[in-house]
């Protein structure tokens, strides 16, 4: 077990890691941050925070000498970053890095445990994009296999006509047929590092523009029925990862059961919810896990549970929120500028206590 006064290292300086860093102090633990120079609003929330380039040696150099544990809250930090510092120090191993890096990778490492994603094929070439739309089919969604969130990298193609402007020479893609699913969920569990798992329950998640705007539990019961084999392949990817801490899988609830679409290696956007409305947030647990603490409950403790971002100008009125009957818990991460399309809280909605 970590002791209390230890000091944990997080490489990345967003929402999640600001998140992270407050579970961190709450458990008598100081923080260090390491992100490029930036909106870095984690830093808020760290004892220390270091702001430097990923491959700045003479920085990674201090930030290891600080840290007695380093996580990430960033599944983009560069591998070569993490292999700088001393590998006794990680909590999580840097494969789960290198897997959820790059699409080909994880949809390969998880269909090899079983589960199914859409079909795909390669894409760096206006030949190869034509090879994989006469192969998938359409509509399907081009993504850049490297580097894409929140819909970032992403392009719909309806026809190979529509597709030819889309090949950037020298940007490796990947080709997607586009998955007709009934709502989207994801599997949030974290692995101790004892190999004990604890699942949250799985939210139904509704995306706008490609980005995670709403999380609702119940899920209903399309979802309810797919997640016992979610969560059955979650628990084979980390442990196959040999993995210590939050993992997210994400997932389409289709008629055909669940299509596997991406994982993330960290603490989760569809997981802020558990905050207020669970025994112990994502966020909690993965610092106990990392640190190598008993593991705290992940039962859900409202009857419905709704999570809501807050994008771009809307942070500007937010505290008028806190205003509205049903005690909305309102989170601001503080960021400098409410540019559209960028996360900048979010809102948690709690219905009645489960006895
Ligand atoms: P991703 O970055 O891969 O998670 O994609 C962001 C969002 O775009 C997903 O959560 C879906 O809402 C949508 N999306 C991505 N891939 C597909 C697909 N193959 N079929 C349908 N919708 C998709």
């Amino acid at each position: 077990m970590l002791p209390a006064g230890s000091t944990i290292g997080i490489l990345g300086g967003g929402q999640l890691g600001r998140m992270m860093a407050v579970s961190a102090l709450q458990l008598g633990y100081r923080v260090i941050g390491y992100a490029p120079a930036g909106d870095n609003v984690a830093a808020d929330a760290c004892s220390a925070f270091i702001t430097a380039d990923w491959d700045n040696a003479a920085a990674l150099a201090q930030f290891a000498e600080a840290s007695d544990v380093v996580t990430w809250e960033f599944e983009n930090v560069p591998v070569s970053t993490v292999q700088a510092l001393p590998s006794p120090l990680l909590a999580c191993p840097l494969r789960a890095l290198e897997v959820a890096q790059d699409r080909f990778h994880e949809k390969h490492f998880v269909s090899e445990l079983g589960g199914r994603p859409a079909p795909y094929a390669r894409v760096d070439s206006a030949e190869t994009l034509a090879a994989a739309i006469a192969e998938v089919g359409t509509p399907g969604i081009l993504k850049t296999a490297r580097d894409g969130y929140d819909g970032k990298g992403q392009w719909r193609v309806r026809s190979l006509i529509e597709a030819g402007a889309l090949v950037y020479p020298g940007v490796t893609c990947i080709y997607e047929g586009f998955v007709t699913y009934e709502t989207e969920f994801s599997v949030i569990l974290v692995r101790g590092k004892d190999g004990q798992v604890k699942f949250w329950d799985s939210t139904a998640n509704l995306h706008e523009g490609g980005m995670l705007a709403l999380s609702v539990l119940p899920a209903g019961p399309l979802v309810e029925a797919q997640v016992p084999a979610a969560r059955e392949l979650a628990a084979r990817v980390a442990d196959a990862l040999g993995y210590v801490g939050v993992l997210t899988l994400e997932f389409f609830a289709t008629r055909e059961g669940p299509v596997f679409n991406e994982m993330a290696p960290r603490v989760h956007n569809s997981g802020h919810w558990t905050i207020e409305g669970a025994a112990t947030s994502q966020f909690e647990n993965h610092i106990r896990a990392i640190a190598g603490l008993p593991l705290g409950g992940t039962k859900t403790r409202f009857a419905s549970i709704e999570m809501r971002n807050i994008v771009g100008e809307d942070a500007l009125k937010a505290h008028a929120i806190l205003a509205e009957p049903g005690e909305p818990h309102l989170h601001l991460y503080g960021k400098a500028e409410a540019r559209e399309g960028r996360k900048m809280g979010h809102v948690t909605r709690v219905g009645h206590a489960l006895k």
